[in-house]
């Protein structure tokens, strides 16, 4: 059977050359960066070149970059960090309702210690309100933290606006950019962002690495204690494999931005296209434009979307419903429903995402095989019936 692997924003698959890369550091270079001595200086000197390109690809300062052990705790590390250093200013954080659980999951345990925390809502094509933002800040307000691109429907919020409200007030801002490096421009000499998230597995590295870019300048304590390693800002001793790799995916990232953005972008539209052509009762969710040029989050009315997915992988295609993060409980997406969506819509969403291995054939089968599940699944549904005999 074949296989189509449309759940990039879940996870992707290691590139061969971010693999290659990270051979020698699991034999030979087995180095303490720390040390001192030759087997320390050589590894610490690919330590630099790998944050190197990390900054590289976003335009930041080497020195402004620092590694972490994943996109998650680089989202904890942000908020945690900046609420301890900051609470002499105030305990108020702002958000939104369709952030990563990453995010969401950590301002709810800040409410439990005594932070309160402000959601903003956002508008039917996933945006915050720029002047609602302004709106709640307040003197006592020490963090903005708000994502990036949305992992669910790739909805791109407006980031420099929301940096230029934060910068006017006087407040940080910190952004989960886990799905958006590496997809879409992120130039950090001119976006106002104080910190920014990154996650490698969503970037063709391993499980298990991350980035956090933190402004000359942010005072943030660290999430972890110990040594003097990633300039005090995250002690442990460097996991320099993965370090190396998330590097390498960096450095390919930026080579090949152009022209993976191209392909991912056309055959999302071409699969997009298709589905609406071929199938009624559809509906996209996420800004038609202003979105991921790999994702593609739609509605199929009156079927479950857990049924929908378990049906596709049947036929060897993998997507998700709702976020990955809550398969397995039947709860709505909360980003669908923060659109003010119906929890028929939420139900019935499917994520596809794409990445650079995916080819037209692949999106050529999903059109095939699509409709005919459609149609059985829907002549078995009772809410498809009752609405379509209604309107007749
Ligand atoms: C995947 C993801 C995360 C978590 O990153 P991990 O490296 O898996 O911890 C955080 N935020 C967003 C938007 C994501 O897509």
């Amino acid at each position: 059977m074949r296989r189509v692997y449309l759940d990039h924003n879940a996870t992707t698959p290691v590139h061969p050359e971010v693999l290659e890369a990270m051979m020698p550091f699991f034999r030979d270079q087995f180095g303490n960066a720390s040390s001192i001595h030759w087997a320390g200086r050589e590894v610490k000197k690919y330590l630099d070149e790998a944050r190197e390109k990390v900054s590289a690809l976003m335009n930041a300062d080497p020195q402004e970059i620092i590694f972490t052990g994943c996109g998650t705790e680089s989202d904890n590390m942000a908020i945690k960090g900046v609420a301890s250093t900051h609470q002499d200013k105030g305990r108020h954080i702002i958000t939104s309702k369709v952030e990563h659980h990453a995010v969401l999951h950590t301002c709810q345990f800040m409410e439990g210690l005594g932070y309160e925390i402000t959601y903003l809502s956002v508008d039917r094509e996933g945006l915050i309100d720029p002047g609602e933002l302004r709106r709640s800040i307040r003197p006592d307000t020490i963090l903005v933290t708000i994502i990036f691109a949305n992992n669910e429907t790739g909805t791109i919020m407006p980031v420099q606006e929301i940096g230029e409200i934060c910068r006017g007030k006087g407040v940080l801002f910190h952004t989960d950019a886990v799905q958006a490096v590496g997809k879409i421009p992120i130039d950090l000499k001119t976006l106002p962002v104080d910190i920014l998230s990154l996650s490698g597995h969503k970037l063709n590295t391993p499980k298990g690495i991350g980035a956090q870019f933190i402004r000359k300048g942010t005072r943030l304590s660290p999430l972890i204690h110990g040594g003097a390693q990633e300039h005090h800002r995250r002690a442990g001793t460097e996991n320099i494999p993965y370090i190396i790799g998330l590097g390498k995916a960096c450095e390919i990232a930026r080579r090949d931005f152009a022209r993976r953005h191209e392909v991912l972008q056309g055959l999302r539209d071409r699969l997009q296209e298709g589905i609406f052509r071929k199938i009624p009762h559809v509906e996209l969710n996420g800004h038609p434009t202003q979105r991921l040029p790999n994702t593609l989050n739609v509605s199929f009315l009156y079927v479950e979307g857990e049924s929908l997915l378990l049906n596709m992988d049947l036929e060897g295609i993998a997507v998700s419903s709702g976020s990955a993060c809550t398969s397995g409980s039947p709860d709505a997406s909360h980003v669908i429903l923060a659109m003010g969506k119906s929890a028929l819509v939420a139900q019935s969403a499917i994520r596809f995402s794409l990445g650079w291995t995916n080819t037209g054939e692949d999106v050529d089968y999903v059109l095939e095989v699509l409709p005919p599940i459609l149609e059985r699944l829907r002549s078995i549904s009772p809410i498809y019936q009752k609405a379509t005999q209604s309107k007749t």
